[in-house]
């Protein structure tokens, strides 16, 4: 890109992150700083670019999408990472979000189910110079063990439930941010683990894709509904 575009960009973002984030209350000023940092642009489809810094989600192909910008902070602003944090999130899509939480924890672990949409989001953030992001293809609901406890958890992706893998895999102190609720309609839901006792709070209402896979919804379900 040209330096002018690379300008015209960052204004954009700035603009996004003034109307469409701090104009909607959200504060968190690291929050702020990496919503108006991580380029957006680049983890949109390229035909897409121009809607980049709309107020929506946009398609990434394969049937998924990366969020309203809004709900990317909202999410984020909600987990309170801290910059000693290990972080695990499941459904990297474009890694927009990773790269988001790259930018404010010590390690992001970020686990996607299409291998095709892992590859392009791991080149991208490669390219970025993201280097605190560890990343693989499978199933996410089932978390990642290897690597738990975890201080945050960020699902990206709507489940039926809160998978029980992913509140074990949270340490004390911990909070963990999902899309609960129905195939059209979810509730955006926190939970925190304190003194050992899971506090569940529901958030937001949002729309998220679907969660497939073991502790979620199966490949098949209501297929009908997902138009
Ligand atoms: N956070 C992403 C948007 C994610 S869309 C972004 O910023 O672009 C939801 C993603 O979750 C999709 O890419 C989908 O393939 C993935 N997904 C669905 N079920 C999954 C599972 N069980 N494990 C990991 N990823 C999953």
């Amino acid at each position: 890109m040209h330096d002018w575009m690379l300008e015209e960009c960052r204004a954009s973002r700035r603009r996004m992150v003034d109307e469409q984030i701090r104009g909607r209350g959200i504060d968190d000023p690291r929050v702020l700083a990496a919503m108006e940092e991580v380029p957006r642009e680049l983890f949109v489809p390229p035909e897409k670019r121009d809607a980049a810094f709309s107020d929506g989600a946009l398609p990434l192909g394969c049937g998924q999408t990366i969020s309203q910008p809004y709900v990317v902070a909202y999410m984020t602003a909600c987990l309170e990472v801290q910059a000693h944090h290990r972080v695990l999130e499941v459904g990297t899509g474009s890694g927009y979000q990773t790269a988001v939480l790259a930018r404010l924890a010590a390690e992001v672990y970020t686990i996607e189910r299409v291998g095709a949409l892992l590859s392009a989001a791991r080149a991208l953030l490669n390219s970025l110079g993201v280097g605190n992001v560890r990343s693989r293809e499978g199933d996410g609901s089932l978390g990642w063990p290897e690597f738990a406890p975890f201080d945050r958890i960020m699902v990206t992706a709507a489940a039926p439930r809160v998978p029980e893998s992913l509140v074990r895999q949270l340490g004390e102190g911990g909070r963990l941010v999902i899309p609960v609720g129905g195939v059209a309609q979810q509730t955006l839901t926190l939970i925190r683990l304190e003194n050992g006792r899971v506090i569940e709070t529901p958030r937001l209402p949002v729309r998220f894709v679907k969660l497939v896979g073991d502790q979620a919804w199966s490949a098949d379900t209501n297929p009908t509904e997902e138009k």
